[in-house]
């Protein structure tokens, strides 16, 4: 697999020229253009997220709750006064990274369904939802948010197999091999579920109303 610092440069990369595609295609200001690279290359790094205790996966979970924070300080400004403000992105911080992480660490398997296509898509899915329904984000800028993530997700398990095929010589599982997963017989009932995840978010999923001239 690419290690840390490749996928980095290449989420980022890829991101950028996403985003300038998209500041062409799109109505969009700065700051939806900024967004829209942090979510693409977010997504380069998300799929290592299953690498229990590897130093990435830890500056991974390190940025997550430093972006979570900042999140919640650009949700909650209106609302809060200074103090508890702040109080509250430090709880929401160190939640991310001490109860959150800790279960992923559990939880989950190197390269398992993390590292699988239907993943990728259903991370899509899952920010267009967070953006739609507790961001308030128009439908089409939720969309091209959702993309952003799911072809950051897709580049990564693509770098993964360009990496395990050509560099380390491991051989492949399944035509796919082991990033670029679609199905696995092993955990059928994992990958039902997520597609099944993937179909019911599409279909409850408002299309968007206005074509982007992508
Ligand atoms: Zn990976």
């Amino acid at each position: 697999m690419a290690n840390f610092r490749t996928h980095l440069s290449i989420a980022a990369a890829g991101s950028l020229t996403a985003t300038a595609v998209a500041l062409q295609a799109a109505p969009l200001t700065q700051m939806e253009a900024l967004l829209l690279f942090l979510l693409g290359l977010h997504a380069g790094l998300l799929p290592d997220i299953d690498s229990d205790h590897s130093i990435p996966t830890r500056l991974l979970f390190t940025i997550f709750s430093f972006a979570t924070a900042i999140a919640v300080v650009f949700l909650c400004y209106a609302e809060l006064s200074l103090l508890p403000l702040i109080l509250l992105a430090l709880l929401a911080a160190l939640s991310v990274r001490f109860i959150l992480f800790p279960l992923f660490a559990a939880t989950t398997e190197h390269r398992g369904l993390f590292h699988s296509v239907p993943a990728a898509l259903l991370s899509g899915m899952a920010l267009f939802f967070a953006g739609d329904r507790l961001f308030g984000w128009q439908t089409e800028f939720a969309w091209l948010a959702a993309v952003f993530v799911s072809g950051g997700y897709l580049l990564h398990l693509l770098l993964d197999e360009i990496y395990s095929v050509n560099f380390i010589g491991v051989t492949v599982k399944g035509s796919f091999g082991t990033a670029l997963t679609l199905f696995s017989r092993r955990s059928w009932l994992c990958y039902l579920l997520l597609y099944a995840a993937v179909a019911i978010a599409v279909w409850m999923a408002p299309p968007p109303t206005q074509l982007l001239t992508l």
